[in-house]
């Protein structure tokens, strides 16, 4: 139970399906949208006191919540500053990375370009070092700032100590921390230049990726020297549907929610991908969306 010593405003029951992009899941017990630093350490306070398991929700695009819902509490984190000097950015971990992307370019700092037509917030692409197979987000990392849960103290990680690789950094494996800021170097370029790439990676997506049905994005993560897509292609499965869920023809490593999609259904797909694809080519399958309750 949360003592609401400080005033914040908690919600009750908020059902997390809609605020994924992926349309599906139950309700979190309690809910809060932290706008400022401050905010977020009173509600890690609060939900500690009240012995409660915290999620940290950026907007939703990469996870999967269960039918059930969340016993627990999520926050959402909305910090929104931002400050742009030079090639150098830095900026609060709940601001959308489509709103940076666009204002990089517009300043002729190049090389997020490779985070086009990503959703979610710069916090998520962090955690998750979101982007393209080659191009990634940890690239232009100089400096991560973070609240410990437990301690509740700030702290800072250079690039290297992000341990940034294919969708994976540090805060994947350490759950203590909670991203609150970032610091990005780019490099200057011309607008044009950055507009172009720009441009032909959204076409390119446009044309590759189901945009149209709510998803969370690629589920799998790409295993070494192969496509997760092709791989599931390559198993006869596109198309493949349980309830309101199916495997997407459009792109074999999004799995779609076509209207009333169950959790239980896509985790049921899931496992039949990852069955499947392991029999016929002995490739282990890992997800790239995250799973709640983990
Ligand atoms: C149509 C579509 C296309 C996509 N294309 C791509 C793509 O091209 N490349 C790519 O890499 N991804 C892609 N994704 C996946 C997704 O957009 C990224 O993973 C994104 O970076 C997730 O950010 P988010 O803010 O939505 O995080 P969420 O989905 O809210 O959270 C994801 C994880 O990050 C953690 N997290 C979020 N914020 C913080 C924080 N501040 N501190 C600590 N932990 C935090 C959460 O706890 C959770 O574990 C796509 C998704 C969709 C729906």
């Amino acid at each position: 139970m949360i003592k609401k010593k400080r005033k914040l405003h908690w919600s009750e029951n908020v059902v997390l399906g809609e605020l994924t992009t992926f349309k599906i899941g139950g309700p979190t017990r309690y809910y809060f949208r932290a706008e400022t630093e401050e905010d977020l350490i009173e509600a890690l306070r609060q939900a500690r006191e009240g012995d409660l398991p915290v999620f940290i929700l950026g907007s939703g695009s990469n996870i999967l919540v269960s039918d059930q819902g969340y016993p627990g509490a999520v926050i959402q984190l909305a910090n929104r500053f931002f400050r742009f000097s030079g090639q150098e950015m830095e900026v609060g971990a709940g601001v959308a990375l489509n709103w940076l992307v666009t204002e990089a370019a517009r300043l002729g700092v190049g090389g997020l370009e490779c985070e086009t037509a990503v959703p979610g917030t710069v916090g998520g692409a962090v955690y998750g070092n979101a982007g393209t197979p080659d191009h990634h987000i940890g690239q232009l990392v100089k400096e991560v700032y973070f609240i410990n849960r437990k301690s509740l103290e700030p702290g800072c990680y250079s690039a290297k100590q992000c341990q940034f690789d294919y969708r994976q950094s540090v805060f994947k494996e350490d759950q203590d921390k909670v991203i609150t800021s970032i610091v990005l170097t780019g490099q200057p370029e011309k607008r044009e230049v950055i507009w172009e790439r720009m441009h032909d990676l959204a076409r390119r997506k446009a044309a590759s990726q189901p945009r149209f049905y709510p998803s969370a994005g690629c589920v799998f993560k790409n295993p070494p020297g192969h496509s997760a897509g092709a791989l599931i292609d390559q198993a006869g499965l596109k198309g493949h549907r349980i309830g309101q869920a199916q495997i997407s023809e459009q792109h074999a490593n999004f799995i779609i929610n076509l209207g009333r999609a169950k959790s239980r259904d896509v985790l049921a797909l899931i496992d039949l991908i990852k069955e499947q694809v392991n029999k016929q080519f002995k490739v282990e399958l890992v997800e790239e969306i995250i799973i709640l309750p983990e």
